[in-house]
């Protein structure tokens, strides 16, 4: 099979109130997997957040004067229109951010294609307060105006449409940021955004991390949902108080796997390892620290090093791979350090653990470090890439203590027979989704976000299009 993409080469601009703006400076996109360049994206400059916030703010009033059925409308044909690009958005998914082709047709944009047309049906209504005494009282949601969403590259299909979707079906209007890692899906999808809404409802500017910040500080845009690393979302933070701005922010995660003694290894085996390794453990709430109850450990272990021998790793394009390379070169140096770390300290590597000599493209091999002390870098850092610690544990207090020790708190899960016993210990865990026999599963109506370091409200649900919305509350003398 060719390597060479028909979409290789493509020059895509800057989606402006439904025009396609040329940009005099552009930034390389690289694929991870050949690190050759697939194409130029637009760098947005100043001028042009503005030309993008002034359409949005026209194209506002509009837009929230429509119901919410006719918005939900304009989703659903939205999703209409992806799933008829489905494969061309794959095919630039998985040049630029590396995933393997089935899993970003399938995994990815067919899974935000789903969600948009399922969220696409949840309604924010007035409500009545009191219309008992002398006085009717009644509280409804007025959007924002206009929201700014800024995205990581490891998911960027799927993050992107969970924030147009929460963004438009609330009555604001979008200007987006994709990661410069992964910007071509995202114009992509502010192509596709141009034949179904009116004119400066989606924008879509890329630019290098400067234009996430001109955003945050500007006073038009009047929220900021942010994906990104916990850094990042410290920064984005500071720089929205000044406007008192309203953030939400979806950061990283170490989330723990807690195996109980009781687990059916032969179902929990595949699901701990693509909790841990999909995406090439790219994933905010993959698995990051994998507890194993004492009495079953080894025998975990040894069948969690012969399942990585059977998954293939490679070039995204090629049919039959699995698992591709991690996104860009700045990840893969970090790896390569969390590596050296352990090579260093000289922890047990189960698997993996040596980066290959060969190049180009940014592998690094599924690596399972056995034991490694609580305090390690390995344990305590989000390493955001195919390297997992294994960790034994004796006790349930113990293991819940050990769990919670994180600054993280995004997600956890737990794994066993025992479903009561299950329950009680995922009641202990401190994060904002806890997951038992299941991981990294999402639900329209189910709020998602990040306890301690992970981040600052939340996605989805009642609650997440809450967060796109002020409260107005109208008080009048009953007649
Ligand atoms: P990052 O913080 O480096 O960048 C995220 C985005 O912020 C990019 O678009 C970048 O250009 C922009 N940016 C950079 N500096 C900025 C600034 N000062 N102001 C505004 N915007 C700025 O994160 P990343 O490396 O792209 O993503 C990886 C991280 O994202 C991991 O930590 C991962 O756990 C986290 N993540 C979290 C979730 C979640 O839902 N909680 C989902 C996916 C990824």
């Amino acid at each position: 099979m060719s390597l060479t993409s028909p979409l290789s080469g493509i020059r895509s601009g800057l989606i402006i109130g439904n025009q396609e703006i040329l940009t005099e400076y552009t930034l390389p996109v690289i694929n991870p997997a050949t690190e050759a360049l697939v194409s130029e994206s637009p760098l947005a400059s100043k001028a042009h957040l503005e030309m993008a916030i002034s359409a949005a703010r026209q194209a506002q009033r509009t837009w929230q004067a429509e119901s919410f059925d006719q918005r939900q409308q304009c989703l659903l044909q939205f999703a209409q229109e992806m799933e008829n690009r489905q494969s061309e958005l794959a095919e630039l998914l998985c040049l630029e951010q590396g995933k393997p082709q089935h899993s970003a047709a399938h995994d990815e944009v067919g899974f935000a294609i789903g969600w948009l047309r399922d969220m696409s049906s949840q309604r924010l209504t007035t409500h009545t307060l009191d219309d008992t005494g002398d006085q009717k009282i009644e509280l409804d949601y007025q959007p924002l105006g206009v929201v700014g969403a800024i995205l990581p590259w490891n998911f960027p299909v799927a993050l992107a449409i969970w924030k147009l979707g929460a963004t438009l079906l609330t009555g604001n209007t979008l200007i987006m940021k994709p990661s410069p890692y992964t910007p071509l899906t995202g114009l992509l999808l502010g192509k596709l955004a141009q034949s179904v809404f009116p004119e400066g409802v989606v924008n879509v500017l890329t630019g290098d991390d400067s234009l996430g910040q001109w955003m945050v500080e500007h006073p038009h845009i009047h929220k900021i949902s942010f994906t990104g690393s916990v850094a990042t979302g410290k920064r984005v933070m500071a720089a929205a108080a000044q406007h008192l701005k309203p953030v939400t922010l979806e950061l990283g995660g170490n989330d723990p796997a807690i195996v109980l003694p009781d687990a059916d290894l032969d179902k929990v085996i595949p699901s701990l390892f693509w909790g841990a390794f999909g995406n090439s453990g790219q994933w905010c709430v993959g698995i990051k620290r994998l507890y194993v109850h004492a009495r079953i450990y080894d025998e975990v272990l040894s069948r969690l090093v012969a399942f990585s021998k059977t998954v293939k790793m490679g070039d995204g394009q090629h049919p039959d791979t699995q698992l591709g390379p991690v996104q860009n070169r700045m990840q893969y140096r970090k790896l390569q350090s969390l590596l050296q770390d352990i090579h260093n300290k000289g922890y047990t590597i189960a698997t993996g653990g040596v980066l290959p000599e060969k190049s180009p493209g940014y592998f690094v091999p599924v690596t399972l470090i056995d034991n490694p002390p609580e305090d390690s870098r390995i344990v305590r850092e989000e390493p955001f890439g195919p390297i997992l610690p294994v960790l034994r544990y004796q006790d349930y207090d113990e293991v819940i203590t050990r769990a919670n020790h994180s600054e993280f708190g995004l997600g956890a899960s737990v794994w066993g027979e025992d479903l009561e016993l299950a329950n009680q210990l995922a009641q202990r865990l401190e994060a904002g989704t806890v997951w038992i026999n299941e991981v990294y599963t999402h639900h329209p109506s189910a709020p998602f976000g990040g306890h301690k370091l992970s981040g600052f409200g939340v996605e989805h649900g009642q609650a997440g299009l809450m967060a796109y919305t002020q409260l107005r509350v109208r008080m009048q003398p009953r007649t």
